[in-house]
C-alpha cells in the first residue's frame, strides 16, 4: 500500500520544486517566450515540442501528448510512482511529508532498497578495510587500485561468512523478503545466504549517486581460502525497482562533467575498465552492468548528455582483428537492437538524429582497456579512441573480411554481407551513402549495390515496441475545439469565469472530459482567483485531465478579447443546444393537456433565445 500524502504537503513541494532546473537535468532547455522548449525525452523527434511553463509549473508535449507537472515528469524520467516522486522531491527540496492518516511517514519500499544498498556500500567497505581483507587489497594492489581509488569508487569486500550481511541486515530491521527484493540475499537449501560472500564488490550508483546494485567478481583461486565455492567470474544485483540494467551504465555519476567537456562517451564492458580509463584521465568512461548496449541507453545517454559521440571501446581477439567472425559482428550489430522483439527485423539506430553518433574504436594486442592503459600509457588510449570508425563503416569492413575481393565468387559474396548490415541502417540517405562506399570497396558497379539493396527492401520502420508511440492526436470537431478553447481561455483569463453575463458552466461542455476538468479547476476556486495548473495535475488522477490540463495551460494563452470571443461562442453553442434541446421536449407535449409543463418549458425557451441575442449580438455585433 503506497503512503498517501497530506495534500497542503504535496502542494509545498510542487512550489519549492524548480521545473526548469529539473526538467533541465534530463532535457537541454531553450527558452521561447515566456516558456521553455526543447527536444522531448519521451518520443522521438529532431525539432523540439516539449515545452515547460515557469509560472504554470507545467510540461507538454504537442509531439506525444504527454504532460503534466513536475510529479509527472520524474514519475515518466525515473520511471517512479506518484508517492515515490513527492517523496524524491520532498528530499530534495527539504520538504516533511506527512501521511494522510496523520502517522510518520513509513518509508517507500524504493527508500527502503536504497538504505540496504546504503547499509551494504558499508559493510563491504569496512570488510574491505578489516584484516579479512587484506590479501584482497594487495590483489587490487596489483590491478593498479590503490586505497584512493578504493574510496572513491567504494569497493568493497563481501568477507568469507555465508550471511554475515544477511543477519546484520535483519537484526537493523530488514525483512528477508526486503533483502531478497534488493538482490543482497538468496535464498537456497539452507536458509537465506549473502548473494555476494567471497567477492569483491563494485557498488553500481544511479546518475545522482546513490548506490542502486552491486558488481561482484570472484575472486582470484590463489586469494580464496581451502574450498570456498565457486560461482560465476562476475555476477551483477539482478534487476529490482531501483536497478534496471538496460538504463544503468557504471561511471555515470563520475562520468558527468568529463562527458559534457569531451563530447563524448567512452563505453567499456568491465568495472575495473572505467576506473582503469578513469585513473588516466580519461573520465568520460563508464561501463554497461552486464548487458549489451540498449535503446534505453542510447536514450538516456542522449537525454542525459545531449549530442555526444559514443565510443565503444572493445578489446580485439587476440588472434587479431581477422578472427572477428561474422558471428561477432552479429552479436555486435544486435548489441545495438533494442530487444529479442524486433531483432533480425533490420534495427540499427544509427544516423537518425535522436541518437548519439556511435563509433568503435578497437584496442590492438587483445587486451582489455585496463591492462591496455598500465601497458602502454594514456596517450596511446587517446590516440586510438581519436582514430575510432563510425559503427557502419565498421561493419562493412567486418562484412568484406576475409572474401576474396579479387575474384567475382568473392565480391558478390562480400557485397551481400554489406547489404545485410546496410539494410539495418535506419537513415535513408545514410544508407546510401554507405552503399557507395561499399561499391567502391569492393569495387562493383554503384547501381549494382544499390539495386540489391532496394531489392531487399527499404530499412524496417525502426519503432520500438517498448516504448509508447506518439498518437496523433484526432483532430477535435469545431464544436469540440471550441471548447478546448474556452478551456484553455479560462486557464490564461481566469477572471472570465467571474462573467455573471457569460455565465460558463459545466453544462455548456458536451465532451466528458472537458467537463471534469471545468468542474475541477472551477471547484474551489476564490471568485477573481487563477486557477493553479500545476496543482490540479498534481491533485487529480485522472491522466487524461492531467494531460489536458498541461497542454491547455503551457505557454502563451490567448488574450482577454480573443478568450471572450471564444467563450461567447461556447456558450452560444451551449444555448443552441439548449433550445434545441426543449424544443423536442416541447414536441413531446400536448399544450392542452400538460397546460403547466408546456408553458413552463416554453418560458425557458424564450429565456433561452433572449440570452442567445444577447451575447451573440452584444458581442459579435448581428
Ligand atoms: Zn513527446
Amino acid at each position: 500500500m503506497s503512503p498517501r500524502y497530506a495534500a497542503d504537503d504535496i502542494d509545498e513541494v510542487r512550489e519549492r520544486a524548480d521545473i526548469i532546473e529539473l526538467v533541465g537535468e534530463h532535457v537541454r532547455l531553450r527558452k521561447a517566450g515566456r516558456s521553455y522548449v526543447g527536444l522531448c525525452p519521451f518520443h522521438q523527434e529532431k525539432t523540439p515540442s516539449f515545452n515547460v511553463d515557469p509560472d504554470k509549473r507545467v510540461w507538454y508535449c504537442h509531439g506525444c501528448n504527454q504532460g503534466g507537472s513536475v510529479f509527472t515528469f520524474i514519475e515518466k524520467v525515473d520511471g517512479v510512482t506518484f508517492p515515490e516522486a513527492v517523496e524524491l522531491l520532498a528530499d530534495r527540496y527539504g520538504v516533511q511529508l506527512r501521511e494522510v492518516s496523520g502517522a510518520r511517514k513509513a518509508p517507500s519500499r524504493r527508500a527502503r532498497l536504497l538504505e540496504v544498498h546504503d547499509i551494504a556500500v558499508e559493510k563491504f567497505a569496512a570488510m574491505l578495510a578489516s584484516n579479512e581483507g587484506t590479501a584482497i587489497r594487495s590483489y587490487l594492489e596489483s590491478r593498479g587500485i590503490g586505497a584512493e581509488e578504493v574510496g572513491r569508487y567504494r569497493i568493497g569486500f563481501g568477507g568469507w561468512k555465508r550471511d554475515g550481511l544477511v543477519r546484520s541486515l535483519m537484526r537493523r530491521g530488514f525483512t528477508g523478503e526486503e533483502l531478497q527484493a534488493a538482490g543482497i540475499a538468496t535464498r537456497d537449501s539452507a536458509g537465506l545466504r549473502d548473494t555476494f560472500s567471497g567477492r569483491l564488490l563494485f557498488p553500481i550508483f544511479d546518475a545522482s549517486g546513490r548506490a542502486v546494485a552491486f558488481g561482484g567478481r570472484i575472486v582470484p583461486p590463489e586469494h580464496r581460502p581451502e574450498g570456498f565455492p565457486e560461482g560465476p567470474k562476475y555476477l551483477n544485483s539482478r534487476e529490482s525497482q531501483i536497478f534496471k540494467k538496460s538504463k544503468i551504465l557504471y561511471g555515470t555519476n563520475w562520468a558527468r562533467a568529463s562527458v559534457m567537456a569531451a563530447k563524448r562517451l567512452v563505453l567499456v564492458e568491465g568495472y575495473t575498465d572505467v576506473i582503469a580509463l578513469h585513473v588516466a584521465g580519461i573520465g568520460e568512461t563508464v561501463a554497461t552492468c552486464g548487458t549489451s548496449l540498449t535503446e534505453d541507453h542510447m536514450k538516456e545517454i542522449s537525454t542525459r548528455f545531449g549530442d555526444v559521440r559514443v565510443i565503444l571501446c572493445l578489446d580485439s581477439d587476440a588472434a587479431g582483428q581477422q578472427a572477428m567472425s561474422r558471428e561477432r559482428t552479429e552479436e555486435l550489430a544486435g548489441a545495438f537492437s533494442p530487444g529479442d522483439e524486433v531483432r533480425g527485423r533490420g534495427w540499427l539506430p544509427v544516423g537518425r538524429g535522436w541518437l548519439p553518433e556511435v563509433h568503435v574504436a578497437t584496442l590492438p594486442q587483445g587486451k582489455d582497456p585496463a591492462d591496455f592503459v598500465r601497458a602502454e600509457g594514456p596517450d596511446e588510449v587517446r590516440r586510438v579512441l581519436d582514430g575510432s570508425t563510425p559503427l557502419v563503416e565498421f561493419l562493412l569492413r567486418r562484412a568484406l573480411e576475409g572474401t576474396d575481393l579479387r575474384s567475382p565468387e568473392g565480391r558478390t559474396r562480400g557485397v551481400r554481407r554489406g547489404i545485410d548490415v546496410l539494410k539495418q541502417v535506419g537513415d535513408t540517405l545514410l544508407r546510401h551513402e554507405y552503399a557507395l562506399w561499399l561499391a567502391d570497396r569492393a569495387g562493383v558497379d554503384t547501381y549494382e549495390v544499390t539495386r540489391a539493396l532496394d531489392a531487399v527492401g527499404p530499412a524496417q520502420q525502426q519503432r520500438s515496441p517498448t516504448r509508447a508511440t506518439p498518437t496523433p492526436s484526432v483532430r477535435p470537431s469545431g464544436h469540440h475545439r471550441v471548447e478546448r478553447e474556452a478551456l484553455r481561455a479560462l486557464f490564461a483569463v481566469p477572471e472570465m469565469f467571474d462573467d455573471d453575463e457569460l455565465a460558463v458552466s459545466e453544462d455548456d461542455f458536451t465532451l466528458p472530459l472537458h467537463r471534469s476538468l471545468f468542474r475541477i479547476a472551477s471547484t474551489g476556486r476564490p471568485v477573481g482567483g487563477a486557477v493553479d495548473a500545476a496543482r490540479i495535475v498534481s491533485r487529480v488522477e485522472d491522466v487524461d485531465v492531467q494531460r489536458l490540463v498541461s497542454e491547455l495551460s503551457v505557454g502563451e494563452g490567448p488574450d482577454a478579447n480573443v478568450a471572450r470571443d471564444t467563450l461567447v461562442r461556447l456558450k452560444v453553442f451551449a444555448l443552441e443546444r439548449y433550445i434545441v434541446e426543449r424544443k423536442e421536449r416541447l414536441r413531446g407535449l400536448d399544450p392542452n393537456r400538460d397546460a403547466a409543463a408546456y408553458d413552463g418549458l416554453f418560458e425557458e425557451l424564450l429565456e433561452l433565445e433572449k440570452k442567445k441575442r444577447a451575447i451573440a449580438g452584444g458581442e459579435l455585433g448581428t
